[in-house]
């Protein structure tokens, strides 16, 4: 049987970021990848938002690896040229009633180290996006926007670079968990013994990891899956900022991002579904996002969304619970030697990649 230090399983950001790290420490790394190119899952299903790490729970592994990955992830962009600008963005209340949650918004990213926010009245809101309607904003100039597909390549040529490999179409079907290494099985029969398997199948990773022999199913989470649908927006956005409404539910509010080309859109918006493949955007739930996006932005005409594209959270809470930290679990929670399972990487997954990175291989190396 072939034998590796080091199998990644997954080759979206956070499977290349983890995968990078390794062989940056001087390990040998293979990564093992379903689809037949890297990044197709939900790490090109999202919005490119470079997160500052307002929202997050302080102390909590999203708040800490957001923050510390903001920074990482400008500086990288900046060394390697990979698109991005930092374009900050708006939080808005839209009505009065609204505005003690500006506050509450400011003291709790405060904890989280983010003490750059400002708040905007309406009048000054009005200078930064004249067609923007609110009560008052909050300002964030350290949110951006990343070409995640440059990212991820830059991420896999270092990975390369650093004598790494990222061996696609090859499905892990499952794995065994033996004295000297976990032995892999992918689905054309062949097999691998590594010393060390990073989970990072993204949605997938909960039912990856309870076809692992040895592993005790007790330690994987239940994955529950959130849909986030996206309109594209027909014509130029009068908007040179991304504009938040105020964070409900299982999402951030149907939001206004643009990507580096000026492209507008709007979402996503928090639809449960059964399965990791529904991929589809209903056009019916247009109807939802002109109601949602009018009340910043009055101005947004009939017929101008369209339906763009959806992506899905990689959830580990069911709806209705209160929101899951990042889960990644290395052998002191689950006893087996050299196995890391990382569950629940939704956003700010994007953001935190490179800290997710260095954060897997001095916890779990
Ligand atoms: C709607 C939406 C909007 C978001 N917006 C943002 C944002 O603006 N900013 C931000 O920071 N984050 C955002 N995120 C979160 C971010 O996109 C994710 O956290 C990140 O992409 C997760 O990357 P990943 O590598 O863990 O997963 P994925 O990109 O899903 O990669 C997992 C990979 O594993 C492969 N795989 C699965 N099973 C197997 C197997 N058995 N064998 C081998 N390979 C396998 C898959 O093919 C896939 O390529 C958003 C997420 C969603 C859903």
């Amino acid at each position: 049987m072939n034998q590796v230090q080091c199998v990644v399983i997954g080759a979206g950001v956070v499977g290349l970021a983890v995968a990078r790290a390794l062989a940056l420490s001087g390990r040998e790394v293979l990564v093992l990848e379903a689809a037949s190119a890297i990044g197709t899952g939900t790490s090109s299903r999202n919005s490119e938002v470079i997160h500052a790490g307002i929202y997050y729970t302080a102390g909590s592994l999203k708040a800490r690896l957001c923050v510390s990955g903001n920074a990482l992830l400008y500086d990288y962009c900046a060394e390697r040229g990979i698109g991005h600008r930092r374009c900050g963005k708006l939080i808005v209340a839209t009505t009065a009633q609204q505005l003690p949650r500006l506050q509450d918004i400011v003291a709790k990213a405060r904890l989280n180290g983010i003490d750059n926010l400002s708040l905007l009245t309406r009048a000054q809101v009005q200078t930064l996006e004249p067609a923007l309607t609110c009560a008052a904003a909050i300002y964030s100039p350290s949110t951006g926007i990343v070409d995640s597909h440059a990212l991820m390549l830059s991420l896999q040529g270092d990975l390369e670079n650093a004598a790494g490999m990222v061996v696609l179409n090859s499905p892990v079907l499952h794995a065994e968990v033996g004295p000297t290494g976990i032995d892999l099985v992918t689905v054309d029969g062949t097999q691998l013994r590594a010393k060390t398997v990073v989970n990072a199948a993204g949605l997938q990773a909960p039912e990856l990891a309870r076809n692992f022999m040895g592993l005790d199913p007790r330690h994987v989470p239940q994955a529950y899956f959130a849909k986030g649908n996206y309109f594209t927006l027909a014509g130029r956005a009068p908007f040179k900022h991304l504009v938040y409404p105020l964070p409900e539910g299982a999402g951030l509010g149907v939001h206004l991002t643009l990507d580096l080309g000026g492209q507008a859109k709007f979402g996503p918006d928090v639809q449960w579904v059964g399965s990791p493949f529904d991929l589809t955007v209903d056009a019916a739930r247009g109807d939802a996002f002109y109601a949602e996006v009018r009340k910043y932005w009055p101005g947004l005409q009939d017929g101008a969304l369209l339906p763009g594209y959806a992506g899905i959270r990689p959830k580990i809470h069911a709806p209705g619970e209160i929101g899951a930290d990042f889960l990644i679990q290395g052998p002191r929670l689950h006893g087996v030697a050299g196995l890391v399972n990382l569950f629940g990487i939704e956003s700010p997954g994007l953001t935190s990649a490179l800290a997710l990175g260095e954060y897997v291989v001095s916890s779990f190396f």
